[in-house]
């Protein structure tokens, strides 16, 4: 079990949810109430052994329950949890829980940020995806129409709590999905990752918990590590966004029936593929990594007009230019500032199926 203390905030892996009380030590108390989010989902499968675990670590405790998927990701259901919170008197010294995948923890940490101008919020992530990537580094927020991630601000989480017994029911495409981000990681940051990542892909596979807290562990580190040099992303905190250029595009076109990390392992090849000093093997051994963590290493068939409309649309980028992250060499990122649209045509060629 690692403990990781850093300026911003601690993040706890742990194998159940057994720690929690003492874990919850410095933030919680019997003075404060908690209110609880997250999905209908999640709740069937944690959240009486959440609720038993950490009833004495507070004067009361409420929970509300929203509907699990991206499409509930938005300031209706934003509003229930305000709502929810009011029913309970909730007030600025109290705090929210968000127990569940990267939606909960989205909204839990903006409903958080706005309630009475901002109060505490700690982070229990479910998914592979929330617990290597969107719990950590305080972005939060909602879709707003067909805009992704449009309303939201920074809001960083008091504790991060993950808890590995939490990832044995999920999904296989969710699981998959984590494993694009963790891949991501791998590429941008500590030339031993991958390595590891290859080593133990059996282990991987068959979800085995200490591999697994490593794992996290080691994408935990990297993202912290960009989010402390960089917390308001207007530098390197962007090279985190690696294979999100066209894999926000993907996902957007594809109208949402790819998973967020399947669309990152997309735009991760796609991305590599445009790196002028990326070797073969390494991208195919890139690939054959995604294809052993369940991911999908060709997408289905898009127009690529769409494609361009989506990138350009995306708030990412900055005027005409399509801005991407590229490497130099694995694990040395830099910002591409211009990217002619036959070179991504080419990669859209190579790893697209025709009809
Ligand atoms: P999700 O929260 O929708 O969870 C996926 C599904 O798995 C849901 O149906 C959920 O009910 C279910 N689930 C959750 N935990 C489970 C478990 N342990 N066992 C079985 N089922 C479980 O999706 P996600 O992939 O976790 O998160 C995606 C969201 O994260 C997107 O909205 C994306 O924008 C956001 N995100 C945010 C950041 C950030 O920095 N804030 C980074 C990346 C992604
Ligand atoms: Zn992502």
């Amino acid at each position: 079990i690692y403990q990781e203390d850093s300026l911003i905030y601690s993040i706890f892996l742990e194998k159940d949810f057994s720690a929690l009380p003492e874990r919850l030590n410095s933030v919680s108390s019997k003075k404060k109430k908690a209110l609880i989010v997250t999905d209908d989902q999640v709740a069937k499968l944690f959240l009486e052994d959440l609720k038993n675990t950490i009833q004495e670590s507070f004067s009361a405790i409420s929970v509300c329950i929203l509907p699990a998927g991206e499409e509930y990701k938005d300031l209706e259901h934003i509003q229930k949890i305000y709502q929810a919170a009011l029913d309970m008197e909730l007030e600025r010294k109290d705090m929210m829980i968000a127990l569940g995948g990267g939606v909960v923890g989205d909204m839990t940490g903006f409903a958080s940020a706005s309630y009475l101008r901002g109060i505490d919020f700690i982070q229990i992530p479910t998914t592979l995806l929330a617990q290597v990537d969107s719990s950590i580094g305080g972005k939060t927020g909602v879709d707003f129409y067909h805009y992704k991630n449009l309303i939201g601000a920074f809001h960083m989480p008091k504790l991060v709590y993950s808890s590995m017994h939490c990832l044995l029911s999920l999904p296989k495409v969710q699981y998959a999905s984590g494993m694009g981000e963790i891949i991501k990681h791998a590429l941008i940051h500590n030339e031993k990752y991958l390595p590891y990542l290859l080593e133990h892909k059996e282990a991987l596979q068959e979800r085995n918990p200490e591999i697994l807290l490593e794992t996290i562990y080691q994408s935990n580190r990297i993202k912290k590590y960009f989010v402390e040099k960089d917390p308001y992303e207007h530098g390197d905190r962007k090279f985190l966004n690696f294979g999100h250029s066209l894999g926000h595009a993907i996902e957007k076109v594809a109208d949402f029936s790819y998973s967020h990390g399947q669309c990152v392992a997309f735009g991760s090849l796609m991305a590599l593929s445009l790196c002028k000093n990326i070797a073969k093997e390494d991208i195919l051994k890139v690939q054959e990594l995604m294809e052993d963590m369940g991911l999908e290493t060709r997408c289905k068939a898009l127009k690529y007009e769409d494609i361009f409309e989506a990138l350009s649309k995306d708030k990412k980028q900055k005027n005409q230019h399509l801005q991407f992250v590229l490497l130099h060499h694995l694990c040395s990122p830099y910002i591409e500032e211009d990217i002619s649209k036959e070179r991504i045509e080419a990669v859209l060629k190579q790893y697209m199926r025709s009809e």
